[in-house]
C-alpha cells in the first residue's frame, strides 16, 4: 500500500480491509488516479465548469451485497463520500472522484448467479462485465440484447446506472428496459430489493430511483434482467442515400409503415462513399418476420433512391463495432488529455420529436459555423428522435478554441431543450451536463433532490454528480 495521507485515512484503510480482506483495499497512488478518472476527458468540460478531480482516499473491492453494505455504513460513520466504479467507461463523469472519498470499484462482484431460460432471466451480480454476460447466455441458446460499443468493458452495474443504450436498441431497448428487477444497498445501508417481474401494478416503480441514477440513490449489486433466445435469422444491409435529408426521410417512412429496425445507424458518409449518407440497417428474430421486415425496408429505401453498397461493407461495421471499447481499454489514460493531437472534440447525443430533427440538425450546423467549429458528422441512432453530432476544432495554441467548442455544445443543448428535446439519450448526466439539469428537468430537480435528501442524509452517495 502506497503512501497514508491522514489518521483518516489510516482507520478508514484499517476497517475496510477488516471487511472485504487487506489485498482487496488499495491507496495505490498510481492505482487511485487510474480510478479518479473515467471516459470524460478535460477537454470535454467547460472551462468555467470544470471540477477539480482528487485522488481517492482508497479503493475497495466487495465481494457481496453485504460487504458492499458495511462499506456503506462505515461511509455514513466516517462522513466520507462514496463512488461506485463499474468499468469506468462512462463519458460524463459520474465516476470521477470530485471529493476524496472511497471508490468502491464493483468488479470483484462478476458471478452471474442464475441463468433461467423458461423465464428468459438472468440473474448477475453487478460488477459483470457484459461481454461475460453474453458469452456466458451464448451457450445457453441466449443473448443479452444490450450491445454497446463498450461490450468488452461495461459492466451491467454501469450501463444500468446510465441507462445505456446499444446497436440492438430498436429490438431490445435500452439497459434499464431489461431491468427485471434490482437489489441495491440505499445510501443508508439498507438493502433495496425490487420483485423481478415484468409489469407490477403494486405501487411506484422504485426500479426506477437506479436506472439512470448513476450510482447517487445506491450501489446497484444485483440485477435479475431479461435476456433473449438468440434469434433464428440476422440480416444487415449497409446502404447510401444522395442526401442525409433524403435518406431522414426514408427512414421516417418506414418508421410510418411500422418497420423498425434491430439496428439503425444512419450518419453523413464521408469522402470514401461520395459523400450523401450511410445507412447500415439491420433485423433479427424469426426467419418468416426477417424475411418480410427486410423487404418491406429495401423497396421503402429504394423508393427513396438508396444505393445498396456490398456486403463486405455491412460485415466491416458489424465486425468492428467494439473495436474502440478495446483501443480505449488499452490507452484509459491517454485519453483523458484533450486536443493533444492538436484537435478537441466533443459531440451532443439527443432526443428531439422526429418532426424536429431536421429543422434542428439545420440551425446546429449554421451555430457550429457562426463559432468556427466543424461539424464532424451527424446522425442517428436506432430510431429518427435520436440524433448525434460530433463536433471539432484546431487547438489554437490558448483556451480559445476549448472554449469555442464547449459554448457550441451548450448552445445546441439549449436549443433541444427550447424545441422539446432532451439533452442526452445515452450517456448520462455525470458532472459534464449537470449545469443544465434545471433547464432539462424544471421543479423535476428539486424533487431528486428532495428523493437524494431523504435517502442520503449524510451526502455520502456519489456527491457532485447529476446537480443533486
Ligand atoms: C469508446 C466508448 C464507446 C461507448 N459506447 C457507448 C454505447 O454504445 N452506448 C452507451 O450507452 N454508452 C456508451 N459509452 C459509455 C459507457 O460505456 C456507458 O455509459 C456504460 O454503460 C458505462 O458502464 P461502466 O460499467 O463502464 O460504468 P462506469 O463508467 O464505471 O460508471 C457509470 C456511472 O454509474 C455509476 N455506477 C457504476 N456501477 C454502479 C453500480 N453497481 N451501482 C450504482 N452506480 C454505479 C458510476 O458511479 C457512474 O456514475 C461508450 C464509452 C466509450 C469510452
Amino acid at each position: 500500500m502506497g503512501s497514508m495521507k491522514s489518521a483518516l485515512q489510516e482507520e478508514i484503510v484499517g476497517r475496510l480491509a477488516k471487511i472485504v480482506a487487506p489485498e482487496y483495499v488499495t491507496t495505490d497512488e498510481n492505482r487511485l488516479d487510474e480510478l479518479s478518472w473515467d471516459a470524460l476527458s478535460e477537454g470535454r468540460l467547460h472551462p468555467a465548469n470544470r471540477p477539480e478531480v482528487t485522488l481517492p482516499l482508497c479503493s475497495v473491492l466487495p465481494a457481496s451485497t453485504n460487504e458492499a453494505r458495511q462499506i456503506v455504513l462505515l461511509a455514513n460513520e466516517k462522513k466520507v463520500p462514496i463512488i461506485p466504479y463499474g468499468g469506468g467507461s462512462g463519458l460524463m463523469g459520474g465516476a470521477l472522484s470530485v471529493q476524496a472519498g472511497i471508490v468502491v470499484d464493483l468488479r470483484r462482484m462478476d458471478q452471474i448467479l442464475d441463468v433461467d431460460p423458461p423465464a428468459r432471466s438472468a440473474r448477475v451480480q453487478a460488477g459483470t462485465v457484459l461481454e461475460a454476460l453474453e458469452k456466458r447466455l451464448g451457450r445457453e441458446g441466449f443473448i443479452l440484447g444490450h450491445d454497446p460499443w463498450t461490450l468488452p468493458v461495461a459492466t451491467v452495474g454501469g450501463a444500468i446506472s446510465t441507462n445505456s443504450i446499444g446497436y440492438r436498441g430498436g429490438l431490445y431497448g435500452s439497459m434499464g428496459d431489461q431491468v427485471l428487477g434490482l437489489e441495491a444497498v440505499l445510501p443508508d445501508g439498507e438493502v433495496l430489493r425490487t420483485r423481478a417481474v415484468p409489469k407490477s401494478s403494486a405501487g411506484i416503480d422504485l426500479k426506477s430511483l437506479l436506472i439512470g441514477g448513476e450510482g447517487c440513490f445506491g450501489i446497484i449489486t444485483e440485477a435479475t434482467i431479461r435476456i433473449f433466445p438468440a434469434p433464428e435469422e440476422r440480416v444487415l444491409h449497409a446502404l447510401r442515400f444522395e442526401s442525409f435529408e433524403v435518406g431522414y426521410s426514408a427512414i421516417q417512412e418506414l418508421f410510418r409503415q411500422r418497420v423498425e429496425p434491430a439496428v439503425l445507424d444512419f450518419g453523413d458518409a464521408d469522402v470514401k462513399f461520395q459523400g450523401g449518407a450511410m445507412f447500415y440497417l439491420g433485423f433479427e428474430g424469426n426467419r418468416e418476420v426477417v424475411e418480410a421486415e427486410e423487404q418491406r425496408a429495401l423497396s421503402v429505401c429504394e423508393r427513396f433512391g438508396a444505393q445498396a453498397l456490398p456486403q463486405k461493407e455491412a460485415e466491416r461495421f458489424w465486425n468492428d463495432r467494439h473495436e474502440i471499447a478495446r483501443r480505449f481499454m488499452q490507452n484509459r489514460r491517454q485519453r483523458r488529455e484533450r486536443g493533444r493531437d492538436g484537435f478537441h472534440r466533443d459531440w451532443i447525443h439527443v432526443a428531439l420529436p422526429a418532426s424536429k430533427v431536421l429543422s434542428f440538425r439545420a440551425a446546429a450546423m449554421e451555430i457550429a459555423k457562426q463559432r468556427g467549429v466543424q461539424v464532424l458528422e451527424s446522425g442517428l441512432w436506432i430510431q429518427p428522435e435520436l440524433f448525434s453530432m460530433p463536433l471539432g476544432i484546431h487547438d489554437d495554441g490558448t483556451n480559445k478554441a476549448q472554449l469555442a467548442l464547449e459554448e457550441t455544445v451548450d448552445e445546441l443543448l439549449h436549443l433541444v431543450h427550447a424545441m422539446g428535446g432532451s439533452m442526452e439519450y445515452t450517456h448520462g448526466v455525470g458532472v459534464k451536463l449537470a449545469p443544465l439539469m434545471a433547464e432539462e428537468h424544471g421543479y423535476g430537480v428539486e424533487v431528486m433532490r428532495r428523493i437524494k435528501k431523504t435517502l442520503d442524509p449524510n451526502g455520502i452517495m456519489n456527491p457532485g454528480k447529476m446537480a443533486l
